[in-house]
C-alpha cells in the first residue's frame, strides 16, 4: 500500500534557484552554483551554526514539536537520546522487518507499523523516516533562503547508489514534506564524479568509493566525452564510520564494566560514550594517540586511558576491511579489470582515515582523489546537477544502473524478466505476452524485482489487472508490458493489447523497499540455485506449454465430433483423428511426469498432428472476433 502523505498547503514554485542537497546518514549539506563554481552554503547566526555541515539530527517533544535540528539536536542527544534521532537515512523506505535488528542499537525507539514503513516514536507520537528526514530538509532550506534572501523551492537531493525504489521514492517524498520540488535525485557517487569535474575526461573508466557515517558505496563510472554512465554498483547501506564509533564505544563500555560491574549504561550515557569515541576516532587520523576520558560521576564512572593509532586501527580494520569484496564485486559486474580504472575518488567522511586511503590504494592500484572536502564532494554535484536542471548548463548527461532485474510473473509462477540488472537508466523495454485461457478478457499482471527464476523467490511490487481484452483463443491476444525507468529510478509499468489498444498502467511505489541484506541474499541465491532454478524453469514452463495445448486441442475435439468447428469440411480432409488422439495421450503422460525433454518431444508430435486445423480454427476464430470492424477499430 502506498503510504499517505499530508503535504503543506502551499505548492513549490517552478521557477528561483535550484539547490543541490546531500541528505547524509550523519550530516546533511545545501550548496549552489555561482559563476560556474559550486559552493556549500554555509549556516548564519549564532558560532555553532556558521559550519557547513547540518547534522542530520532532530530533537522532539512529548508533544509532536520540534526543539531542534542539526548541531543544537546533537548537542541535546547526551541529555535527551530518546528524543533525539540520529541515522534516519538507514530507515528511510524499510520496514520494521528491515530494520529491527538495528533497534537495540539506537538510542531511540522504532516500532513496527501494521504496514508499510517502520515507525519512531518519542513520546505518544509515532513518526515515519521520511517526516524525520523532511526536519532536515527544511533546514537546509531555511539555510539556504536565509543566505539568498528569497524563497528557495526547487532542489536536487543525492540518495546512495544503491538506493532500491522504495528508498528514493521514500527521500523524494521528504523533500515535498518540505516544500521542496524535487527535480532529480541522483546518486551519490555520480555526484562526486561531477564535482571533480571528471565530466571533462574525454574517455575513462573512475570509481568513486564513498564510505560516511552510515553507508559505503562503491560505483564504477565510465565517461564518454561529458557522459557518465554507471557500470555497475555496489555497497552496503550497514556500513560506515558509525560503525566504528560503535565498535569503540562497545570497547570502552567492557573496559569500564570490568572496573565497575554494575555499570548499566543509560541511553544518555551511550550516546555520551559514542560522541567521545568519534572523536578519539578523528583525532586518531592526524594524530599518532588520544587521551580518552570518560566521567560519568552519577555511575561512579571515571575512566582514563591512551588510545594509540596502532589500537585503533586494530579495531577499526574489521569495519574497513568489509568495503573490500564489494569493491572486487563492482569490478566484476562492470566487466574490467582493475587496471582499466584510469581514476578513483574518494567521498565521505570516513576517508579521511589513513588506513582507509591505504587499503583504497592497496585494492584499486592507485593513489585516490582526496584534493576536495570529502564531505563537501557530494552536495557540490548536487548543485552542479541543480545547475544543468536550471538551465544553465545543458551539457551532462547523467545515466544510472538498476540494482536489481525488474520483470512479470507469467505461467507457472516464472520471472519473466523484462529489464535485467545493472540496466543502464532511463530506460523502457517492452516485451509481448500471450493470453493462456480460451476467450481471457483480462490479464493479471503481477511485477517482480529478483534474480531467482521462480517469482516465489523474488520480491512482490505491485499488481494490476488489463481489463477489457476481446474473447479470443488462447494465444491470439498479445499483450505489450512496458517497464519504464526514469532518471530518479523510479519504475512505471504499462500493459496495452494490440488487437483493441486498450491499456492500463502503474507507477509502482511499493509500500517500503528491500533491504541491503535482501539485495545481497536474493544475488546470493540466484548463484547457488542456478541449476536448480534452470531445471525448475524448463519443467515448469514445458508443462505450462502443454497443458496449454492440451486444453486446445481437447476443445478442438470435442467441438469437431459435435459437428461444431467454424470450418468447412474440405479443409478438414487432410487430418487424421486417430493420430491426433494418439498424440494427446502421449503428451498428457508425458506432462504428468517430469521430463521436460519427453513433454517436448510428445509436444512436437502433438504439434505436428494438429497444426492444419489448428491453423484453420485461429484464422476463423479471429476475423469472427473481429468481425464488422475496420481495420483502424483493431
Ligand atoms: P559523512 O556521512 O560523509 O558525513 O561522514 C561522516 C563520518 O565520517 C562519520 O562517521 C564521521 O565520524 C567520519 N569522519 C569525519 N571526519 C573524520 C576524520 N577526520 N577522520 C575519520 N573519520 C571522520
Amino acid at each position: 500500500m502506498p503510504l499517505e502523505i499530508q503535504l503543506p498547503g502551499q505548492t513549490a514554485q517552478s521557477t528561483g534557484r535550484v539547490v543541490g542537497i546531500d541528505l547524509g546518514t550523519t550530516n546533511s549539506l545545501v550548496a549552489f552554483v555561482e559563476n560556474g563554481i559550486a559552493k556549500i552554503i554555509e549556516g548564519r547566526g549564532d558560532e555553532r551554526s556558521s559550519s557547513k555541515l547540518v547534522p542530520s539530527v532532530v530533537t522532539l517533544d512529548d508533544y509532536g514539536s520540534v526543539v531542534a535540528v542539526g548541531n543544537k539536536a546533537k548537542e541535546r542527544s547526551t541529555q535527551d537520546a530518546q528524543h533525539t534521532v540520529y541515522s534516519v537515512k538507514r530507515l528511510m523506505g524499510k520496514s520494521y522487518q528491515d530494520v529491527k535488528k538495528e533497534a537495540g542499537l539506537l538510542t531511540y525507539r522504532l516500532v513496527p507499523a501494521d504496514e508499510g514503513l517502520v515507525r519512531v516514536q518519542i513520546g505518544k507520537k509515532l513518526y515515519t523516516p521520511i517526516e524525520l528526514s523532511s526536519y532536515v530538509l527544511v533546514e537546509l532550506k531555511k539555510r539556504a533562503e536565509a543566505f539568498f534572501n528569497e524563497p528557495v523551492t526547487r532542489a536536487v537531493i543525492t540518495v546512495p547508489a544503491y538506493f532500491n525504489d522504495a528508498q528514493r521514492h521514500a527521500t523524494k517524498d521528504a523533500g515535498r514534506l518540505a516544500g521542496l520540488d524535487v527535480l532529480r535525485i541522483i546518486s551519490e557517487p555520480t555526484a562526486a564524479a561531477l564535482a571533480y569535474g571528471l565530466d571533462k575526461t574525454k574517455e575513462g573508466i573512475v570509481a568513486v568509493y564513498d564510505l560516511g557515517g552510515g553507508t559505503f558505496d562503491i560505483s564504477i563510472l565510465k565517461i564518454t566525452n561529458g557522459i557518465f554512465e554507471v557500470l555497475s554498483t555496489n555497497g552496503d547501506t550497514y556500513l560506515g564510520g558509525d560503525d566504528i564509533d560503535r565498535r569503540l564505544m562497545e570497547l570502552f563500555i567492557t573496559q569500564i564494566k570490568y572496573m565497575t560491574p554494575t555499570f548499566d549504561p543509560t541511553p544518555e550515557q551511550m550516546q555520551k560514550i559514542r560522541q567521545i569515541a568519534e572523536k578519539a576516532k578523528i583525532d586518531l587520523s592526524t594524530q599518532s594517540r588520544v587521551m580518552i576520558e570518560i566521567d560519568l560521576p552519577e555511575a561512579g564512572v571515571s575512566y582514563r586511558r591512551n588510545l594509540t593509532l596502532q589500537e585503533f586501527e586494530r579495531v577499526a580494520k574489521t569495519v574497513i576491511e568489509r568495503t573490500r569484496k564489494p569493491c572486487e564485486d563492482a569490478i566484476r559486474d562492470a566487466k574490467i579489470d582493475v587496471i582499466d580504472i584510469d581514476e578513483v575518488v574518494l567521498v565521505g567522511g570516513a576517508t579521511r582515515m589513513p588506513m582507509v586511503k591505504a587499503l583504497v590504494h592497496e585494492i584499486f592500484q592507485r593513489k585516490p582523489h582526496d584534493e576536495l572536502n570529502p564531505d563537501e564532494t557530494v552536495a557540490l554535484g548536487a548543485a552542479i546537477q541543480a545547475n544543468i536542471l536550471a538551465g544553465e548548463t545543458k551539457d551532462i548527461l547523467l545515466l544510472d544502473v538498476t540494482p536489481l532485474s525488474l520483470g512479470i510473473e507469467t505461467m507457472g509462477g516464472m520471472m519473466s524478466t523484462i529489464i535485467p540488472r545493472n540496466s543502464t537508466i532511463p530506460t523502457k523495454v517492452t516485451e509481448t505476452y500471450t493470453t493462456f485461457v480460451d476467450n481471457q478478457t483480462g490479464v493479471e499482471v503481477n511485477v517482480f524485482q529478483g534474480e531467482r527464476d521462480f517469482v516465489k523467490d523474488n520480491r512482490h511490487l505491485a499488481s494490476f489487472t488489463l481489463k477489457g481484452i476481446p474473447p479470443l483463443p488462447a494465444g491470439a491476444a498479445k499483450v505489450e508490458v512496458t517497464f519504464l525507468i526514469d532518471a530518479d529510478g523510479i519504475l512505471q509499468v504499462k500493459a496495452r493489447e494490440t488487437h483493441t489498444g486498450i491499456e492500463q498502467q502503474v507507477e509502482v511505489k511499493p509500500s517500503y523497499g528491500l533491504s541491503e541484506e535482501e539485495i545481497d541474499r536474493m544475488l546470493k541465491e540466484s548463484i547457488e540455485n542456478a541449476s536448480t532454478d534452470i531445471a525448475g524453469r524448463r519443467l515448469v514452463e514445458a508443462k505450462t506449454e502443454a497443458q496449454r495445448i492440451l486444453a486446445a486441442t481437447e476443445k478442438v475435439l470435442g467441438q469437431l465430433r459435435r459437428g461444431q468447428l467454424p470450418v468447412t469440411a474440405a479443409k478438414l480432409k487432410g487430418i487424421n483423428v486417430a493420430d491426433v488422439i494418439d498424440a494427446l495421450y502421449a503428451l498428457r503422460r508425458a506432462v504428468n511426469g517430469d521430463d521436460p525433454a519427453e513433454i517436448a518431444k510428445q509436444q512436437s508430435l502433438l504439434e505436428r498432428a494438429t497444426e492444419p486445423l489448428a491453423r484453420e480454427i485461429m484464422n476463423a476464430a479471429v476475423a469472427e472476433a473481429l468481425e464488422g470492424k475496420t481495420v483502424e477499430q483493431v
